[in-house]
C-alpha cells in the first residue's frame, strides 16, 4: 500500500473539530461539533481519534458502515472528505470548528462539490476569528497548527499555499 503522496496529489479544503489541539473528523449540529458519528454508532465506548500528528501526518480512510468495504466507496459517505474550493467566507458553525487544506491521494471518489479520499494529510489551517469561541476566538486553530507543525494562513494565502502542494479542482 502506497501511503506516500503521488507526484501531484489532489488538494481540497475541509472543516475539523479541534479538541486539545487535535483535528477530529465529524459533523456540526446546532452549533456543536460531534466527532465521528458513524463510528460512535457502532462503537459508543471507543474514544474518537484525532487525525495523526505523527511525522507524516497521514490519515487513512476507514468505513464504519455495518458491512464495511474499502473506503472511500461510491455509494457510501466514507472516506476523507474535502471540498474543491474554500468558500469566500468559510463558516465556523461551532466554537471548535476550524478550516484547513489537505492533500489527498490513493482511491478517490469525486462528487459535485468535493471528493472523498483514501489518504490525506493536512497541510495548512485557516487563521480565522471564531465569534462563537468567546474565550479563545483565535487560539484553537493556532494550537492545532502548532501540534501538526503546519502553517496558519489567511484565506487567500491558504488557497495559494494549497495550490503549490497539488492539484486544485473547481466545482464548475
Ligand atoms: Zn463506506
Amino acid at each position: 500500500m502506497n501511503v506516500e503522496p503521488v507526484e501531484r496529489p489532489l488538494v481540497g479544503f475541509r472543516r475539523w473539530g479541534v479538541r486539545r489541539a487535535g483535528l477530529y473528523s465529524g459533523i456540526f449540529v446546532a452549533g456543536r461539533f460531534v466527532p465521528t458519528p458513524a463510528r460512535t454508532m457502532i462503537a459508543p465506548r471507543v474514544k474518537p481519534m484525532p487525525w495523526p500528528t505523527s511525522d507524516d501526518r497521514v490519515a487513512v480512510a476507514k468505513c464504519w458502515a455495518l458491512r464495511g468495504h474499502d473506503a472511500p466507496f461510491a455509494n457510501c459517505n466514507c472516506g476523507l472528505s474535502a471540498y474543491y474550493e474554500l468558500p469566500e467566507e468559510p463558516d465556523l458553525p461551532a466554537r471548535d470548528a476550524v478550516w484547513g487544506a489537505i492533500v489527498a491521494w490513493g482511491r478517490i471518489v469525486e462528487c459535485e462539490t468535493g471528493f472523498r479520499a483514501q489518504f490525506a494529510r493536512p497541510i495548512g489551517l485557516l487563521d480565522a476569528y471564531n465569534p462563537l469561541d468567546f474565550a479563545r476566538p483565535l487560539k484553537r486553530a493556532r494550537d492545532a497548527a502548532a501540534a501538526y507543525a503546519i502553517p496558519l494562513l489567511a484565506r487567500d494565502e491558504l488557497v495559494a499555499y494549497a495550490g503549490w502542494h497539488g492539484e486544485l479542482l473547481t466545482d464548475d
